[in-house]
């Protein structure tokens, strides 16, 4: 009932605003090589989009009286694709058209992670359908959102029993709003020292309403494994499907070992019935702040800061790309720097987390940010190439790292391509269809009869990523055009203004 309530509030507010704007006309798309998203060997056909919905796929349709032709001369065409951790929701509400997300194929972004989402979602959620978006966005629940609302920023410990009561409250109420379960990100200071008994009593609340748990793990470098045994752990005693995001071997002593010691974790689920995935984005490099390297807070410990370092690929491999006691820095390695100042760069890593300690508050953003190398290309192939692993990006709308306008176009242009690492119809369908059974979305991830028009046309002979450390927002090429609710949001590549996006609610009957 609570469903088709909120399902005839969509509807309504979707008549509101297409009463607004003129009338998106029914749409032919003449002569295209569907990817359906089921993983299958693509074929040519015709696609009928009228309203929101695609309406036939057949080999030669006939065009109708009113209708929009559109001879495609035989481009790909795919389900939207649907970024399974995205921070695009920062700054949206400023950047309808969504760009740097749009142009990539994207059509749907799940944001809220890292244990960190918009407070509360409904007030997010009611801002979003008063002013729309391109693209359709999707939430999570963060852990640290809710540890900061109940324990404010005396975060460096466990939660009292309580405290925990105060959050599974607070987040049964945010899953109510439409979520689609828990993300934590336990590397960080704000979630580092919740207990593992914490995260399992929420993930029940989350089970309960059929939400999942997603997870930055508490530790993706020496002791990434452990944090595989919790991740299951918390599968295993909350009955939640779980997901590990972003998923990679995040120091050289770990490296090279994807292929070797990862099935091990897919079997154990599988035989204990614990639904575990994961999603990965196609980059050796990642994007956060420099206190991640030591989730101990342990900062002026110079062997520990070393040992962060070296871990990380070096001082000239980690590069500082936000500052802001010293915006001039921006751009420059940890090397770099540390010779400028004329210290160690253990030194200069030292300075950097106390020059920029008293401003960071929870929740707000950090005031250094570094890129630096994460993960080694033979583990990242591996995560590409597993069916069951899905994609995500992890990127911003106006990022320092390229992954945010580059990531869907990197997977098709030079992981598929060119160097072959898994063939076509697979990486679609872990664009599309398996997140749209990840998230329940019923009728969204497929190309079919009655499945909601969001699309993507492509080449795959042309489609490449152009964001680099250095453009990071560069547009991609090989991505012509974009539909989101049988509304085209991008037009030879670029933004048409067109906002149909919807909030997407978790369905309670979807799983
Ligand atoms: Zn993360
Ligand atoms: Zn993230």
């Amino acid at each position: 009932m609570r469903d088709m309530m909120q399902r005839y509030r969509r509807f309504m507010a979707i008549g509101i605003l297409a009463s607004s704007r003129v009338l998106a006309a029914d749409v032919l798309l003449q002569d295209v090589r569907v990817y359906d998203g089921g993983g299958g060997a693509p074929y040519r056909a015709d696609v009928r989009i009228q309203g929101t919905r695609i309406a036939q796929v057949g080999p030669h349709l006939a065009p109708r009286a009113g209708e929009q032709v559109r001879a495609e001369h035989g481009l790909a065409l795919a389900p939207g694709f649907i970024d399974m951790h995205s921070h695009g929701d920062r700054g949206l509400l400023q950047d309808l058209n969504a760009a740097t997300i749009a142009r990539q194929g994207v059509t749907t972004i799940l944001v809220g992670q890292d244990g960190d989402s918009q407070y509360p979602l409904a007030e997010y959620f009611a801002s979003l359908q008063r002013t729309p978006a391109a693209i359709n966005v999707a939430s999570m629940v963060g852990q640290a959102t809710l540890r900061e609302q109940v324990m404010g920023k005396d975060l460096y410990r466990a939660s009292t029993p309580a405290e925990l009561e105060k959050m599974q409250a607070l987040l049964a109420r945010e899953l109510s709003a439409g979520a689609f379960g828990l993300s934590t990100g336990l590397e960080y200071e704000a979630s580092h020292f919740s207990s593992t008994e914490e995260v399992v009593g929420l993930s029940q609340v989350a089970a309960a309403t059929g939400g999942f748990y997603i997870s930055h793990v508490r530790d993706e470098a020496d002791r990434v494994f452990d944090s595989y045994d919790e991740i299951l752990r918390i599968g295993r005693e909350a009955h939640i499907p779980v997901e590990i995001t972003h998923i990679k071997l995040g120091s050289t002593g770990v490296w090279h070992q994807a292929a070797t010691r990862m099935p091990k974790y897919f079997a154990t689920a599988r035989a204990e019935h614990i639904d575990l995935t994961a999603d990965v984005y196609p980059y050796t490099y990642w994007h956060s702040t420099i206190r991640v390297t030591i989730p101990e807070r342990d900062y002026f410990n110079p062997a520990r800061v070393a040992k962060a370092i070296g871990d990380n690929g070096g001082p000239e491999a980690i590069r500082l790309v936000r500052y802001t006691p010293e915006p001039a820095l921006a751009g420059q390695t940890l090397g770099q720097i540390a010779r400028g100042w004329g210290v160690t760069p253990v030194e200069a890593f030292m300075k950097i987390v106390r020059a920029t300690e008293a401003e960071i508050e929870p929740g707000a953003d950090a005031m250094e940010e570094i890129v630096a190398a994460s993960i080694s290309e033979d583990d990242l192939r591996w995560f590409i190439a597993q069916p069951e692993i899905m994609f995500c990006s992890d990127g911003e709308l106006h990022g320092a790292h390229p992954r945010g306008a580059g990531t869907f176009p990197r997977i098709l242009g030079r992981y598929v391509r060119e160097e072959k690492v898994l063939p076509l119809p697979l990486a679609i369908r872990k664009m599309t269809a398996l997140p749209a059974q990840r998230l329940g979305l019923a009728d969204r991830g497929r190309i079919a009869g009655g499945y909601v028009a969001d699309l993507v046309l492509f080449d795959p002979a042309t489609v490449l990523d152009r964001a680099t450390i250095e453009q990071p927002q560069a547009a991609p090429v090989g991505i012509p055009e974009v539909m989101v609710s049988g509304e085209w949001v991008i037009q030879a590549g670029e933004p048409t203004g067109t906002h149909p996006g919807q909030v997407l609610r978790r369905s309670e009957s979807g799983r």
